[in-house]
Order: structure tokens, then C-alpha cells, then sequence
């Protein structure tokens, strides 16, 4: 009986325990939630306080910038972007350019995009508005890669160039009258050298025609120098006309190296042309410029190689193009010097020490021939040991 009544009285002290553990827990769990809360609103706040920083960075940025994800929809545009194509705040966001198209300014941004063969490489090229003054932007997309090397999209940067651009066109304007104002005396000077040297005007004894030779060839030297100046200023102009007509490329190598030929046997140098026994594909070019640009290597080939040096000059045909190498056995090009060849007034150190004729304003010309043709130009050469110049054209 005893038992019992001690049983009833302890099971009402046993719960209370019970309960008095599990209130304390229940404390324990809601102060870590709201801990947790409160970490959360941290981080969240932390967060919008560094998507606005981000924002501001992006909408303070001088050039326009777009990303388009892979489904073409914009998932972001900052206020440069916007107000370079005449756009109210936010409007293509989350939405294709193509909706946009009747809009003046997005026809002209989509029709670069879409001509551009898979925008997700990187491209540079120029976007021209007309508002109503002419605007030109550099416009680069590049693709946007994850860690994982995952494209989620392309990037657009757009850098206004509308300033360079006029600057440029005036500098290469006043080359061109500058030029054209030189050629006319200076053509009047070689006539009358020429008169002298030919003794037209009566006799002149050996000094005065040494002297008068030197005279003659730096003449002729600046005559050079100024249509490389014209070519450059058309070609920067786009007043650079191509005719393009159907050659038979091996034809022209060998009539270039037969007008090369008291330059080649003055230096004792060895010329070989090497062709395919049967005829190459022909090419469509324009076949003065590609004159130039073969009479421009060969000329180079031979000016940079020393005495009983070697040049070959090959011929090939593969993957619808038509391969030519110009190669000479001669002083080489420098890694360094490799980056800059192709640029305006480039000449190597050792170029201008050895060899003092010269503008750096043939292998420019040359790079833009070749690429107006749709063909690649490129060097593979070391130091003391020689240089190969490579041309790509396409067969028609
Ligand atoms: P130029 O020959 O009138 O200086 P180019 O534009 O034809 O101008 O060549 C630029 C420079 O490239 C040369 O001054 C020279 O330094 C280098 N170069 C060109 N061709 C060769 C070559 N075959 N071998 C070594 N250097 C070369």
C-alpha cells in the first residue's frame, strides 16, 4: 500500500522534470534559430550592400557593357550600354534583341552580332550609329566562362572611338595632301638629275656624277617613301581599290624573280622556285597588289640576307588555299621584334643599322593586302638564321 501511494506521488515530479528538460531545450533551439536569423539578415544585408557596390561600379563604367546569356536573352545592361542605343532603364532586360529590332540603334547592334559566325568567340569589330552625327564604337564580345569552363554566354563591351576615329581621318588626310604637294617636286628633281647624269646639259667630269648618283638615289628614295605614304593613307581611308581578276599564281612568282634579278646576282644569292609540277588552282586577286605584296617579301628577302645567302620561294596547295613561303637564309627576326612586324614604321634595330633603305611601311601594306583578300600572313624566323614569310589566298 505504501509502495503505491509513494509510486502516485513521485510520477507528477518525474514529468515535471521531464518537462523542465525539454523547456530547456526548446530555449536552447530558439535562441540558436534566432542566431541564425539574425546571421542570415547579416549576410543578406552584407549581400545587398555589395550588389549595389557591384551595381554602381558596373552603371560608373565609361563603355557600354551587355551580357546575353546562351537562350539570346539580356541578363544584364549597365546605363552606358542604355544610353549608347537610346534605351529607357531596365527595358531589355530578360528579354532577346530580336524584339527589339525596329528600334534604330539595336537593328544595327543584332545585325553585327548576327553576322559575326558564333558570337561566343572572342571578335572585335565596329558599330556605327547615325544619331543624327556619326558615332563609332569598338565593339569586343568575348564569351563568359564559369570556373567549371562552362559558356553561359557572351559579354559586350562597346568603347566609343568616335574622337580617334575623326583625329585619324584628318592625320591621314593631311599625309595625303601633304604627300601629293611633295610628289610633284620631287619628280621634277629626278628629271633634272637624270638630265644631268645622262649629260644632256654637257659634260660632267666623275666626282660630280658620284655626287650626283647619291643625290639621285635618295630622290628616288623619298619618291618610295611617299606612295608607301598614299597606300597607307588609302588603305586606312578605305579608298583602296581591288580589282579583282582570275591568275595563275606561279606565273607572276617567276616574272617577280626575273625583275629581281640583277639585285639577286649583285649578292651573289641563290633564287629557287619551288612549284608542283602541275598547274596550281587559280586564285582571284587583285593582281597589282599582289605584285606588290610579292615584290615587298622578295625585295625584303633579299635586302636582309648577306652575300651568297639563299632564298626559296615555294608553292602549295591544300585546304582550298594557296600556300606561299618566301624564305631567306638571312640576319632573322627577334621574338620580340616577331610582335611588332606587321605595324606602321616598324624596323628592327639591326635593319636600321645594316641596311638604311627603308620605310617600315612595306610589311603593313603587305597584312592588309593579304587580309582584304581574305587570306592570313605570318613569320616563323630566328635570330642569325633566317626568316620564312607565310601568305595564305584562297582558291576562287
Ligand atoms: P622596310 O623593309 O622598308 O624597313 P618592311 O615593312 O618591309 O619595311 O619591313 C619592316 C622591318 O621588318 C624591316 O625593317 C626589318 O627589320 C624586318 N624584316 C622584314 N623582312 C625581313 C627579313 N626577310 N629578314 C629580316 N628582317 C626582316
Amino acid at each position: 500500500m505504501f509502495d503505491f501511494f509513494k509510486r502516485k506521488c513521485e510520477q507528477p515530479i518525474e514529468e515535471a522534470a521531464k518537462l523542465k528538460t525539454a523547456l530547456l531545450e526548446l530555449d536552447k533551439i530558439t535562441k540558436m534559430l534566432v542566431k541564425r536569423d539574425l546571421a542570415l539578415y547579416d549576410s543578406k544585408e552584407k549581400l545587398t550592400i555589395e550588389k549595389g557596390k557591384m551595381d554602381a561600379a558596373i552603371n560608373s563604367l565609361t563603355d557600354g557593357l551587355i551580357i546575353i546569356n546562351l537562350e539570346q536573352k539580356i541578363i544584364l545592361i549597365n546605363s552606358k550600354a542604355e544610353n549608347i542605343l537610346n534605351l529607357k532603364n531596365g527595358i531589355l532586360i530578360g528579354k532577346t534583341l530580336s524584339e527589339f529590332i525596329d528600334l534604330p540603334y539595336i537593328k544595327e547592334l543584332y545585325e553585327i552580332l548576327t553576322k559575326t559566325e558564333g558570337h561566343c568567340r572572342d571578335k572585335k569589330c565596329e558599330l556605327v550609329l547615325k544619331k543624327p552625327a556619326e558615332e563609332i564604337f569598338e565593339m569586343q564580345t568575348t564569351p563568359v566562362i564559369t570556373q567549371s569552363q562552362e559558356t553561359i554566354g557572351t559579354l559586350i563591351i562597346l568603347h566609343d572611338i568616335t574622337r580617334e576615329k575623326l583625329i585619324n581621318k584628318m592625320k591621314s588626310e593631311f599625309v595625303t595632301i601633304a604627300a601629293h604637294q611633295l610628289r610633284t617636286p620631287l619628280t621634277g628633281i629626278k628629271w633634272t638629275l637624270e638630265m644631268i647624269l645622262n649629260e644632256d646639259e654637257g659634260q660632267i667630269n666623275q666626282e660630280q656624277k658620284e655626287l650626283l648618283s647619291k643625290a639621285y638615289k635618295s630622290n628616288e628614295r623619298m619618291i618610295k617613301l611617299i606612295n608607301s605614304l598614299l597606300i597607307v593613307s588609302n588603305l586606312e581611308e578605305g579608298r583602296f581599290i581591288y580589282k579583282l581578276s582570275e591568275i595563275q599564281i606561279e606565273d607572276l612568282i617567276q616574272e617577280i624573280i626575273e625583275n629581281f634579278e640583277v639585285q639577286i646576282k649583285n649578292k651573289n644569292i641563290e633564287c629557287i622556285l619551288n612549284k608542283p609540277e602541275k598547274y596550281l588552282s587559280k586564285v582571284k586577286v587583285d593582281l597589282e597588289k599582289i605584285q606588290m605584296t610579292l615584290e615587298n617579301l622578295i625585295d625584303n628577302a633579299i635586302k636582309y640576307t648577306p652575300q651568297k645567302g639563299k632564298i626559296i620561294i615555294s608553292l602549295k596547295e591544300e585546304n582550298k588555299e594557296i600556300k606561299i613561303s618566301v624564305k631567306d637564309s638571312g640576319m632573322g627576326i627577334s621574338k620580340q621584334d616577331q610582335e611588332k612586324l606587321f605595324t606602321k614604321f616598324f624596323r628592327s634595330e639591326k635593319a636600321l643599322k645594316t641596311e638604311t633603305d627603308g620605310s617600315g611601311l612595306g610589311l603593313f601594306i603587305v597584312k592588309n593586302i593579304i587580309e582584304a583578300h581574305k587570306g592570313k600572313i605570318w613569320v616563323e624566323s630566328e635570330e642569325k638564321k633566317g626568316s620564312i614569310f607565310y601568305f595564305t589566298l584562297p582558291i576562287i
